[in-house]
């Protein structure tokens, strides 16, 4: 079985969009009787499945994985917009149409949800839709924003004791969490390209010069998109981390810390299984999302990224299944509720 950990609904409904821009520019005029209502939204179950069926799902039987860890359009959480109040009707109606398209495909889709943070409020806020996500609609983790002002970075860090409510409420309810900011207002950053690599390498250097795993040793998180720099700078931080009186990061990331595979070379997986412990690995493709298209020096897709795993040379068949399925089931412990192996892989 191929669990891809990372699976975004950017293909959503329309009405969707008729909703955030109505809300958006509502917040923006800080005008509260301008607010859509929810009742307001139409979005079929038809409609979600032709969504569904042209693009996640069809790339999900053409490439051969089986199930997708799904969470709302990252880069439109929109933290940064309105206030706590807006952002908690958002991630709510973005997280319901996640355990919608759960429902109708459970064998391919697990929810993981967005969170209702807002810059300044503090994160242990969104511990309530954490829980209700977790426990009404089933999902198996959460998208954990280290930077809800959308590009400015002046939230505390993650080993601040500012978030740890929140990993209270994770330990509790057994989820990881994927390290994932949102679209980027800052003029200075490209939201993928640039955002959210900066982001995902911000995040490994707070984590690694921290206590936070000695205050939270069951505390899982997943930083995507290969760990931004990590893995190409693996020695700058390894050493970085020795200077400081810290352990060698293959112990420091051990049972804590895990990057993903949204990386779009054979190259990168290459360095990233070469220089990672393969135990801190999970498959994942990021689609559809943040590269689209073929690339046309390999006629096959960038974020096709199983077959960049098939190839990279220092893997095992073992080493293999633990990035496409077993890793992932270690570090999402609710999967085994839902998903079922198909096959062996
Ligand atoms: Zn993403």
């Amino acid at each position: 079985m191929i669990i891809d950990c990372h699976g975004h609904y950017t293909t959503e409904p329309k009405d969707l969009h008729r909703f955030r821009k109505e809300q958006t520019a509502a917040a923006n005029a800080k005008d509260k009787t301008a607010l859509p209502s929810r009742a307001s939204l139409k979005m079929s179950d038809d409609e979600i499945r032709e969504s569904i069926e042209q693009n996640q799902l069809k790339l999900q039987r053409e490439r051969g994985t089986d199930l997708t860890i799904f969470s709302p359009r990252a880069s439109g959480m929109g933290h940064h917009i309105g206030d706590e109040s807006i952002s908690l009707e958002w991630s709510q109606i973005c997280n319901d149409l996640i355990h919608r398209v759960c429902a109708l495909y459970p064998k391919n889709f697990i929810g993981v949800c967005q969170l209702p943070q807002s810059p300044g409020v503090p994160p242990k806020n969104s511990a309530a839709e954490l829980e209700r996500c977790v426990k009404e609609l089933g999902f198996v983790g959460c998208n954990l924003n280290p930077d809800p002002s959308g590009g400015y970075f002046n939230s505390p860090p993650l080993t601040d004791k500012w978030w740890y409510p929140f990993y209270e409420k994770m330990i509790e309810l057994d989820v990881p969490a994927m390290i994932h900011v949102s679209g980027c207002c800052n003029p200075a950053m490209h939201t993928t390209g640039s955002y959210y690599l900066n982001a995902d390498t911000m995040a490994f250097m707070q984590l690694i010069l921290s206590d936070l795993f000695k205050d939270f040793p069951t505390l899982k998180l997943i930083i995507p998109h290969g760990g931004g720099a990590v893995p190409f700078h693996w020695g700058r931080f390894r050493g970085l981390a020795l200077n400081n009186g810290r352990p060698e990061l293959d112990e420091i990331i051990k049972n804590n810390i895990f990057f993903d595979t949204c990386v779009y070379h054979q190259p990168g997986i290459n360095l990233l299984t070469d220089v990672v412990p393969v135990e801190n690995i999970l498959f994942a493709s990021e689609m559809v999302g943040a590269v689209k298209g073929v690339d046309p020096k390999t006629g096959f897709n960038f974020d096709d990224t199983k077959r960049y795993i098939e190839k990279a040379p220092r893997l095992s068949d073992a080493d293999r299944a633990k990035i496409f399925e077993a890793n992932a089931r270690r570090v999402y412990p609710r999967l085994k509720t839902k998903a079922t192996a198909k096959a062996a892989v």
